[in-house]
């Protein structure tokens, strides 16, 4: 039998995903899986992530489930707009925005995009390399 996750259709006309059973970051923020906030909004949480690059290493996502980077941006680019604000924000309640700070999409393979949830990885806290790995 078919599982169909679709419920709810955005202004541009792609499909609206809330949640997704078998994705943990669906799973954070249903509650089902622990993490530790760091700030919420209606639509975004930011979580630290399990294993931390850098003396900041906040992951940021919106609370509805799409793929990458690129499906959030044809969905709903107010969504990714206000992803990109809390990432500004994480960096300032961190105290990294003076130092300076890295907001890193991985998408796809061949970037290493391990979790299928889009994510904003803020880094920071102390010098990063370029180019990265
Ligand atoms: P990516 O490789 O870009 O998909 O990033 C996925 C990130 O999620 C990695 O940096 C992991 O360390 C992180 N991660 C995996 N599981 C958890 C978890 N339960 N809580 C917080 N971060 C996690
Ligand atoms: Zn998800």
């Amino acid at each position: 039998m078919a599982t169909i996750y679709v419920v709810g259709v955005t202004g541009e006309g792609q499909a609206r995903i809330p949640s997704v059973p078998e994705c943990l970051f669906c799973r954070i923020v249903s509650g089902g899986v622990p993490a530790s906030l760091v700030l919420e909004s209606s639509r975004t949480l930011s979580f630290r992530d399990i294993s931390p690059q850098a003396p900041t290493h906040v992951l940021v996502i919106p609370k509805d489930h799409y793929p990458d980077l690129a499906a959030l941006a044809a969905a709903d680019g107010g969504l990714l707009t206000e992803l990109v604000n809390q990432a500004a924000e994480v960096a300032r309640a961190e105290g990294i925005s003076g130092s300076g700070y890295r907001v890193v999409f991985n998408t796809g393979a061949d970037a290493g995009q391990a979790v299928p949830h889009v994510h904003a990885h803020v880094l920071g806290g102390r010098e990063l390399g370029w180019p990265p790995g």
